[in-house]
């Protein structure tokens, strides 16, 4: 767990990249990866996890991400939380604007140590769990990506300055729900250690 305190550039998420997620939120099983940025000042690497005021509803969404390295291929990877005002999201989608607000306040992207990437088939084995007061909230798996992470590198390549030390946060599993004061946050990837958040 060398370089917890990394300093992405750039943090590109992946919005409804697991099919009973996208139809949880009422949205369409996208045709090509669905892109958006958290910016890298919203990273928090404390176990706590402050609410901000201005929203009645943020929403914990746990992610699998990856750190690319020199040659822009994945070097590390760990869970983070893409924290999201869903108030202010739902605002957002009803009017066509961006999702700056909902996704890239300050303290949106707790996130958790990274571990050495070794393959894309080890990836897709990887499996994690999402836990609040002990009780499992989200189970996800790479196999369950609408877009797996090739595709999602090779787009994101295509399309955006992607940087050497860049996060990609690969979508979330179905179960996003509401963060609220008091609440213990475990969440960890089978096999490896176990995070905590409490949130205030
Ligand atoms: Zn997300």
């Amino acid at each position: 767990m060398e370089l917890y305190q990394m300093k992405p550039k750039n943090i590109w998420a992946v919005g409804r990249n697991y099919k009973k997620h996208a139809e949880e939120l009422g949205n369409e099983i996208p045709k090509s990866p669905l892109i958006f940025l958290k910016s890298p000042g919203c990273l928090n690497f404390e176990s706590t996890i402050v609410l901000p005021d201005f929203s009645k509803n943020i929403h914990y969404e746990c992610e699998l991400y990856i750190k690319v390295g020199n040659n822009l291929l994945p070097e590390t990877m760990g869970l983070a939380l893409d924290l999201t005002a869903r108030d202010e999201q739902d605002i957002a989608k009803k009017n066509g604007l961006p999702w700056t607000l909902a996704k890239s306040f300050k303290g949106a992207c707790p996130i958790g140590p990274e571990y050495k990437y070794t393959n894309s088939e080890d990836f897709k084995k990887l499996s994690f769990l999402f836990k609040i007061n002990g009780v499992t909230v989200q189970n996800g798996s790479p196999q369950n990506m609408i877009f797996d992470l090739d595709m999602l590198l090779n787009f994101i390549k295509d399309h955006f300055p992607l940087e050497p030390g860049d996060l990609i946060l690969t979508g979330t599993p179905e179960g996003v729900g509401q963060l609220l004061p008091g609440q213990v946050l475990t969440a960890q990837i089978k096999g490896f250690p176990e995070l905590t958040w409490m949130v205030k």
